[in-house]
């Protein structure tokens, strides 16, 4: 291999993204989409762009897009940002606004993108490590100059921080840019997103691919103080990066208006996922605190990897993260139909009594 590109290859490690297995009668509980279709009025949505505007280029800067999610959250539009998915938000969040004199500081567990983020962007990090509980400290990150990322609920733990906490960690830190990545705050977590208008060194990001159900059509955005959001469009501009497609910015647009569907279908993954948690307690398991459409558990008795591999011999598919070791012995397992968590159950039952 040529010295030159073999320099990237060696010193680039990408993300590795959870399995998309090809056959479809698996029970898939290993990357955290929502088990629900989506809202009907997305699909409408997506149905009339089909039939009437396809020929046409989208909008590039997905105003309408932009107008209906700040009208969600109470903002004006200049406070939001959108791309291809929060991972292509992410990558332009680190690239424009991650970059400080001092390292950059996230959880020792969390979101395994950052540091790939930080590769790829010569930005240097420092990780902290979770209390003995799990739980991410606000202590440990009160410093004056470093840029700090973490997600609330986080990954792959489930374990949130009360917003309360967050406020003392932004009070902390007045110049230093604070990123909260919300992913999965809709599954019982407090948004920070009521926080933007008191704090300009607040970016907080969301997906549709979770609790809207839209995994698929990669939809993501931030908000935060129109500043923030500038240095954002700024730096997708200059890579004259793509814009979301027609389907996406009109079946986004529909889905985050639709506030029936959106509550129904929320309640309807926290109600699975409690009784989940109890029926595993009940076979020994324990489960950290989850806020999140997914669940974070080890069994006393059992190995994790074991645990993992032999569910996939039973078509179910959970995740299991060798590294760091702290962690190996747990499964996260992502909320499901009720019918296929009763189907876990069964099979865990089975594993762990026999
Ligand atoms: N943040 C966290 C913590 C995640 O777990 C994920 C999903 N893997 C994302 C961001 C990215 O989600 P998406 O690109 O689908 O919006």
């Amino acid at each position: 291999m040529s010295r030159y590109w073999s320099d990237v290859v060696h010193s680039l490690t990408p993300y590795v993204p959870g399995e998309q297995p090809k056959l479809s009668k698996l029970i898939k509980l290993n990357t955290n989409e929502n088990p629900y279709p989506p809202s009907d009025a997305v699909l409408e949505a997506m149905r009339a762009q089909a039939a009437y505007s396809l020929r046409l280029y989208p909008d590039p800067n997905s105003d309408a897009l932009k107008t209906a999610i700040a009208d969600y959250h109470g903002l004006i539009t200049a406070q939001v940002f959108v791309g291809n998915g929060s991972d292509e938000v992410l990558a332009h969040v680190f690239h424009a606004l991650l970059k400080h004199d001092e390292p950059l500081l996230f959880p020792d567990i969390t979101y395994s993108f950052y540091p790939v983020y930080c590769g790829l962007y010569g930005i240097e990090y420092q990780t902290i490590a979770l209390t003995e509980d799990f739980q991410i400290s606000v202590d440990d990150y009160l410093r004056p100059n470093g840029g700090i990322i973490f997600p609330n609920p986080n990954a792959p733990t489930s374990c949130a921080l009360p917003l309360t906490e967050i406020e003392r960690l932004l009070q902390a830190n007045p110049d230093s840019v604070v990123v909260i990545d919300e992913a999965y705050v809709d599954f019982g977590c407090e948004s920070a997103v009521q926080l933007v208008n008191r704090y300009p060194q607040l970016l907080v990001t969301h997906t549709l691919s979770k609790s809207r159900s839209l995994a698929g059509l990669r939809v993501g955005y931030a908000v935060g103080h129109a500043d923030l959001i500038e240095a954002l469009v700024r730096v997708k501009d200059s890579f004259n990066s793509y814009p979301l497609d027609r389907f996406a910015q009109a079946g986004a647009i529909a889905a985050m208006q639709d506030e029936a569907w959106f509550q129904q279908t929320r309640q309807r993954v926290i109600t699975t996922r409690e009784q989940l948690v109890s029926d595993l307690q009940a076979l020994g398991f324990e489960a950290l605190p989850s806020a999140a459409n997914f669940i974070f558990v080890r069994h006393p008795s059992h190995d994790g990897a074991a645990l993992a591999q032999q569910l996939r011999e039973r078509s179910i598919i959970v995740r299991h993260f060798k590294n760091p070791a702290r962690i190996s012995a747990f499964l996260r397992i992502t909320i499901g139909t009720d019918a296929e968590c009763n189907a876990l159950v069964h099979a865990l039952r089975e594993l762990v009594t026999s």
